[in-house]
């Protein structure tokens, strides 16, 4: 994935999927043979092929909403952070206040202790509910929203601190406004039926809710209309998710002045003060048009409404902290009908992701002294420094390429910043609060916590020792502004990486993502940025239309791809991951035979060649089921391709994947070498 600029935005007790090493052989091992369909024909559907027999074996679990190999190791993983977080729960109180062991400890403990969390129902939430409903005017109004954004709920005003995009060296403010409980602009705005029931289902959710809290059918009736307003006309004012993808598009510096003079009907200068943000310098307002309609509203709104809307975003932002009866309604909407879940996962993992999301690194250090092997790191960071070199090989043989553009390339992929595993600097809470008394406060205090460290950078210089993602994940990203990728600890593990497996394999599943992450500092929104993360064209015009011509033919091939009938992928949204995967893939193909140099070729393990394995790998790496709800939801807003399509999608346009095979014209897996798409 990759982090979008301005918005630092994706009964299981398993043993770790990891295969024991092959007896009294010195082989490597291949890919697990046994999840291959061998009676589907690679050069049909190789997805279906590679992972047709492990899903046959491995129904999809009701508390899934996707579902891959790694998926597995995703459950094994949060069962090894379950383990952490019970054996610090039995020695916190031994622990000095605020150690990680008595942070990770405490927050588990009062999360678990469900009948605690019951008993208290919405007693947590009543002094800021008897805030709300005293606002009788507006400037207690804004200061209201701004408590709300300093436990990190917009209700909708938001604050950030992001790179300066003309002075990197430098953090500034981001001015936003958020607040929507709908995915996105157009689950309000269109009248077709997959959008048109969410809004039905969420409506419905909106009142449960609130008769939950205690208000009456009327009110509860009366509230909903209140909160479709106040979102809808939000909604309307907002761009869509293809043209936040352009980085011009929401670079709009100004001064404090000029925020206050867009909108002047927010008290700015009370919420910079409370937040801590200085008022001098430069700041961003990604959406300016959005921030007007916001101030229109706050006026033109009746102040009850306005009541309703903030008693909703605080209930439903909290509900999976409360009791039962709210989380639940919680997971009725949020996992259920708009992903398909079809039960929630249990207690002791939501409890595990809440420990992740608040407090990750604290959680996340005890992680990687246990799990992860120094030698994994290594290895990782090899295999990225010889996927870098084959970007930059790659970059040389273009010949759509001038000189001169290949010369800012190069600058820019020598700049990259390669971090793997952790964090050399661990984040220190100071501050925070945790005890076993009431689990809301706890989240509250690690949010408060992460507010203020985010908005603490504003007006210094950048920390480029920062993560943001925590060591456990599973996933990766690239960062355009600060030009680095970064390779969380829980990436090396089968599916994705396997110590005692075949340099194919290795390639194949997190060479691809690594590969994949590269390829975003140079595909069409990276391809805007220069070396130092500056927002600034250093295409020459003929090189860039060349490149265009390049990520069209991308955006063309994924428009194809149908999830159902009449819902098609949005090309443009993913035309940025669908150029990493395919990127990826072929730059992770180039450097695993780069790298076997004088060392000669891997042998064939269970009657796949290493070419064979390398893309077997690629397919149980990336290949996924997804619940059509889920599938829905993300074809309205998730700029990755679904599973399915980023294992067919990239590998469809590599001749060195049909020859692999020995695929033929005509065969699926084979697009016609007219509409070939190839970048890197
Ligand atoms: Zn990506």
């Amino acid at each position: 994935m990759r982090l979008v600029p301005f918005l630092i935005v994706s009964a299981l007790s398993l043993a770790l999927p990891v295969p024991a090493p092959a007896a009294g052989s010195a082989t490597p091992r291949g890919v697990p043979a046994e999840n291959i369909d061998r009676a589907a024909p690679p050069c049909g559907d190789f997805d279906a092929y590679a992972n047709g027999q492990w899903r046959a074996t491995h129904p999809m679990p009701d508390i899934q909403t996707r579902w891959a190999i790694r998926s597995v190791t995703e459950d094994a993983t949060r069962a090894r952070l379950r383990s952490i977080a019970e054996e610090d729960a039995a020695k916190a109180s031994t622990q000095p206040k605020g150690s990680p062991a008595q942070l990770v400890g405490d927050f588990y403990a009062a999360c678990i202790d469900e009948k605690r969390v019951d008993s208290l129902g919405l007693k947590p939430l009543e002094p800021t509910l008897h805030e709300i409903d005293s606002i009788r005017e507006l400037p207690a109004l804004a200061a209201e929203m701004t408590r709300l954004e300093g436990v990190g709920i917009s209700a909708p005003v938001n604050l950030t601190a992001m790179q300066n995009l003309h002075d990197t060296t430098q953090m500034i403010a981001g001015v936003g406004i958020n607040g929507l409980g709908l995915p996105d602009r157009d689950y309000y705005l269109r009248d077709e039926p997959r959008f048109k029931d969410v809004r039905e289902k969420y409506r419905a959710y909106i009142h449960q809710m609130l008769m939950a809290a205690g208000s009456s059918d009327g009110e509860a009736t009366q509230a909903v209309t209140a909160v479709l307003a106040i979102e809808t006309a939000l909604a309307r004012a907002r761009l869509s998710r293809v043209e936040l993808r352009d980085p011009k598009a929401i670079d709009h510096p100004m001064s404090f002045a000029e925020l206050q003079a867009l909108a002047p009907h927010f008290d700015w200068a009370a919420a910079f003060r409370t937040l801590g943000v200085p008022t001098t310098g430069r700041l961003n307002v990604g959406q300016p048009k959005l921030v007007q309609a916001f101030d229109g509203l706050l006026v033109a709104t009746p102040l009850g409404d306005w009541r309703a809307y903030l008693r909703w975003r605080l209930l439903d932002s909290s509900a999976e902290y409360l009791s039962s009866a709210f989380d639940r309604l919680h997971f009725g909407f949020h996992d259920a009908a708009l992903n398909g879940a079809k039960e929630q996962r249990p207690r002791w993992q939501r409890c595990v992701i809440a420990t992740d999301r608040k407090i990750g690194e604290a959680l996340g250090h005890e992680y990687v002294d246990r799990y992860l092997p120094p030698e994994a790191k290594a290895r990782a960071r090899t295999m990225a420094q010889t996927i870098v070199d084959e970007l930059k090989l790659s970059i040389q043989s273009r010949d759509w390429m001038s000189a001169a553009t290949k010369a800012k390339a190069l600058d820019k992929v020598n700049a990259l910043n390669i971090k793997v595993g952790y964090p050399d600097k661990w984040k220190d809470y100071a501050g925070v609060q945790v005890d076993r008394a009431t689990h809301l406060e706890d989240v509250w205090s690690a949010s408060r916590f992460a507010v203020r460290d985010a908005l603490g950078q504003i007006g210094k210089p950048i920390d480029r020792g920062r993560w943001a993602m925590t060591p456990p994940t599973m996933n990766a990203y690239y960062s355009p502004e600060m030009n680095e990728i970064v390779v969380p600890a829980g990436y090396l593990q089968p599916p994705g990486f396997d110590a005692a497996g075949l340099d194919a394999i290795n390639y194949g599943a997190v060479g691809v993502s690594i590969g994949h992450e590269i390829s975003h500092g140079v595909d069409d929104e990276g391809a805007q940025f220069a070396a130092d993360g500056r927002l600034e064209n250093w295409w020459t015009d003929a090189d860039y239309k060349a490149f265009q011509a390049r990520t069209a033919c991308t955006t063309n091939q994924y428009d194809g791809y149908f999830v159902e009938p009449g819902l098609h992928l949005q090309g443009k949204l993913v035309t940025g991951e669908a150029l990493g995967d395919l990127g990826g893939v072929n730059l992770a193909y180039r450097a695993y035979h780069r790298s076997r140099g004088s060392k000669g070729p891997e042998p064939t393990v269970d009657g796949f060649t290493p070419d064979q394995q390398f893309f077997l790998a690629e397919a149980h790496w990336r290949g996924s089921l997804v619940r059509p709800e889920a599938l829905r939801t993300a074809v309205a807003t998730d700029p990755h391709p679904p599973g399915h399509f980023r294992v067919i999608g990239p590998l469809s346009n590599m001749p060195e994947f049909q020859k692999a095979f020995s695929c033929k014209e005509g065969d699926a897996m084979v697009r016609a070498e007219a509409e070939r798409c190839s970048v890197w």
